[in-house]
C-alpha cells in the first residue's frame, strides 16, 4: 500500500477521546518489546512515527494513527508491564474492555508474537480474550531475520498450536529490518478494513 499520510491524531486515555466518524480500523497488540512500533514505522515508511522502546510505565494511552485519510491504526499499550499501580491497572483495564468490546469501528486486531519464542501466558490470554469478543485477529510473526529462513515454518506451525489458532486467522512472517512481510501485511490488514 502507498502511504500518502499517516499521522497521530490522538493519545485517548478515555473512551470519550476515541475519534468519532466513520473510518475502519485495525488495532495493533503484544507483549513490550515485541517489536511493534518497529512494525508500525515500517510499514508506514516513517522513522519515528511511533517511538521505539517506549519507557515502560508511562502514561497508557491507545494511540490513534488516521492513514490515507481513510483508515485509523491504533497502537494499544505493550503487556506485561507491571509498573502502575493496581488502581491504574484497573481503570486502565475498563478503558481496554470498552475498546474491545464496544468499537464498532474496529475491524480486526494485529497480535504481535516474537517468531522466536514460545506465545507467553499473556499472549495466549491475550489471543484468548480477543476470540471471545469475536474479533477477527492476523498474527505478526516479529524477528523473523533473528532465526534462518529454513526453521520459520516450523516455528509458525508451533506458535498456531500453540495458540490453538482459529482457522480463519492468518500469520504473516515479519521482519523490520529486512522489510519480509510487508506487503503480504498490507494485504491482509486490507482484507481486514475493507471487506
Ligand atoms: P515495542 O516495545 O513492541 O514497540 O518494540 P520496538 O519496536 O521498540 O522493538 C524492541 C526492540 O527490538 C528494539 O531494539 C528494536 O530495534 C528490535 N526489533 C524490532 N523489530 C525487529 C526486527 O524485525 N528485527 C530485529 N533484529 N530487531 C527488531
Amino acid at each position: 500500500m502507498k502511504i500518502n499520510s499517516a499521522e497521530i491524531v490522538i493519545s485517548a486515555a478515555k473512551p470519550n477521546q476515541f475519534p468519532a466518524g466513520p473510518f475502519p480500523e485495525v488495532a495493533l497488540s503484544g507483549r513490550s518489546n515485541v517489536g511493534k512500533s518497529s512494525f508500525i514505522n515500517t510499514v508506514l515508511a516513517r522513522k519515528n512515527l511511533a517511538r521505539t522502546s517506549q519507557r515502560p510505565g508511562k502514561t497508557q494511552t491507545l494511540n490513534f494513527y488516521f492513514i490515507n485519510e481513510r483508515f485509523h491504526f491504533v497502537d494499544v499499550p505493550g503487556y506485561g508491564y507491571a509498573k502502575v499501580s493496581k488502581r491504574e491497572r484497573e481503570a486502565w483495564g475498563k478503558v481496554m474492555e470498552t475498546y474491545f468490546q464496544e468499537r464498532e469501528q474496529l475491524k480486526g486486531v494485529l497480535q504481535l508474537i516474537d517468531i522466536r519464542h514460545q506465545p507467553t501466558a499473556d499472549d495466549v490470554m491475550m489471543y484468548d480474550w480477543l476470540k471471545y469478543h469475536h474479533h477477527k485477529v492476523l498474527i505478526i510473526a516479529t524477528k523473523a531475520d533473528k532465526i534462518p529462513r529454513g526453521k520459520w515454518d516450523k516455528h509458525v506451525k508451533q506458535l498456531k498450536e500453540y495458540l490453538q489458532l482459529d482457522k480463519d486467522d492468518n500469520v504473516v512472517v515479519f521482519s523490520s529490518e529486512t522489510g519480509h512481510g510487508k506487503d503480504a501485511a498490507w494485504r491482509e490488514i486490507g482484507n481486514l478494513l475493507f471487506d
